[in-house]
């Protein structure tokens, strides 16, 4: 099949390079100069675990190959994804779509025979409508089914994710559409992957609800969280205590300094504002928007708290900025406002993330970027782990303790044991249960 995916970025090239991998003949699209030149070169311009391998192995093969130039790919094309960004408009938080009918205009445009044409980015309810109207009007003689196929990946396990998905939904009511994505996704499903088809507006609303109860269950256990701090209990226990029902799951359990990235703060938005405009407000995504506001700029003030109120004048080291491990990615990480918070104390940030600080270095405020967590630690009067990358997990404690002025480990993802922080002299602030002086 010859697919051709428009938008190379963390849903595009990984869905690109998995569908190379399938055996699909995959060209990636980009307007970005600078990004198509560096993956012709070999370069991968984002980090996602064994991403580079799959495209190396693709290109290789021949299947897999990258374009500046739209035209030309799609005339030829049998299955055209759009999968360009879709932030918040700005303003008043609606999804921008303005990339969306971009591409889909240009798409119509190029395509010749009949074409799918598959919303891959997430889009509001009603988008695959109004794209089938432009295509209609303004390009009544091509023959173009137009499909929603949300995606689900998660940044750092892209590749399994896509590779092993829980569920591939499916928006279409036509019959050919319905063949040629089967077509698509056969080697997943020969894996057992199931296929879900449901109509196109029922599809765009599955990918803005399933983010929304993601986003309410880690925002349920942060509130849980704060109320254990009050209470005297410990709320990874309360966590696994729950998660072992199996109407509850133990997935997204895990308390925190708020959700953040690339998908949850705009979809969770993007959805309120749906529902409103539609008379039918989702109050609990409008509270949950609200809470996970104000949570991020609430552990600038834990962090405050735990350094006997101020921290003005005093060097803190920040460890971890991106918004999860394993990914480069600062869209709207909870580190950007945390350390906002810490410079607006007057405290010196120095921050350290394995992959993330070239990009933090175009969204933080004036903090030292360092070459370790050791490094940040001298003369430190707190650590603040922000992000659980796996390297935090086992640090030379004893070391830290020596290069820091006093012991204090705010720790924002619950990822040291109390008891052990305890034995090394610390004073270890974690999330959601009592505090161990
Ligand atoms: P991204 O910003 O990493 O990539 C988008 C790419 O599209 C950019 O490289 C941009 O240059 C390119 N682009 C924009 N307009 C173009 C055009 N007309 N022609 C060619 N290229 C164009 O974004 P992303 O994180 O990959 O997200 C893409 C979509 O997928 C969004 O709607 C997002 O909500 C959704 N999504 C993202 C994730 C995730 O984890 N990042 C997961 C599921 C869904």
């Amino acid at each position: 099949m010859r697919i051709v995916m428009i938008g190379s970025g963390y849903v595009g090239l990984v869905s690109g390079a998995c569908l190379a991998d399938f055996g699909h003949e995959v060209i990636c699209v980009d307007k970005s100069t600078e990004k198509v030149e560096a993956l012709e070169r070999g370069e991968v311009p984002i980090f996602e675990p064994g991403l580079e391998a799959i495209i190396a192995h693709n290109r290789a093969s021949g299947r897999l190959s990258f374009s500046l130039d739209l035209a030309g790919p799609v005339a030829n094309a049998d299955v055209v994804f759009i999968a360009v960004g879709t932030p918040s408009r700005r303003g008043d938080g609606h999804a921008d779509l303005t990339y969306v009918y971009a591409a889909a205009r240009e798409i119509a445009a190029a395509v010749t025979g009949f074409t799918v044409v598959v919303t891959k980015s997430t889009v509001p309810v009603g988008t695959g409508d109004e794209i089938e109207r432009i295509f209609r009007e303004e390009f009544p003689e091509k023959d173009i089914a137009v499909v929603s196929n949300p995606e689900f990946l998660r940044e750092g396990a892209a590749i399994t994710d896509f590779k092993r998905p829980d569920r591939i939904v499916i928006g279409t009511s036509e019959e050919r559409a319905t063949e040629l994505m089967r077509e698509v996704y056969r080697p997943l499903y020969l894996n057992e992957a199931p296929l879900y088809f449901c109509e196109r507006r029922t599809s765009e609303l599955i990918k803005y609800a399933a983010n929304a109860f993601l986003a309410m269950k880690i925002t349920f256990i942060n509130e849980i969280a704060d109320l254990c701090e009050h209470i005297g209990a410990d709320v990874q226990k309360v966590a696994k205590g729950i998660g072992m029902d199996k109407r509850i799951g133990d997935k997204f359990l895990h308390a925190g300094p708020g959700y953040g990235g690339s998908c949850f703060p705009k979809d969770t938005l993007a959805l309120v504002k749906t529902a409103q405009d539609y008379g039918s407000p989702m109050r609990l995504i409008e509270t949950t928007v609200a809470i996970n506001d104000t949570r991020k700029r609430a552990m600038g003030r834990k962090v405050i708290a735990a350094c006997d109120g101020t921290v003005r004048g005093k060097k803190i080291a920040v460890l971890g900025l991106t918004f999860k491990p394993n990914t480069d990615d600062m869209r709207d990480a909870p580190a950007i406002t945390i350390v906002q918070a810490l410079l607006d104390g007057g405290a010196d940030v120095h921050v350290f993330d394995p992959e993330g600080m070239e990009a933090a270095k175009a969204v933080l405020g004036p903090v030292t970027y360092g070459k370790n967590p050791y490094e940040i630690a001298i003369d430190a009067e707190a650590i603040v782990v922000v992000t659980e990358w796996d390297e935090f997990r086992a640090l030379d404690f004893r070391r830290l303790k020596q290069e820091m002025k006093a012991p204090v480990i705010v720790d924002l993802r619950n990822i040291y044991k109390p008891e052990e922080m305890e034995k090394y002299g610390f004073s270890h602030v974690p999330i959601g249960k009592r505090k161990v002086k």
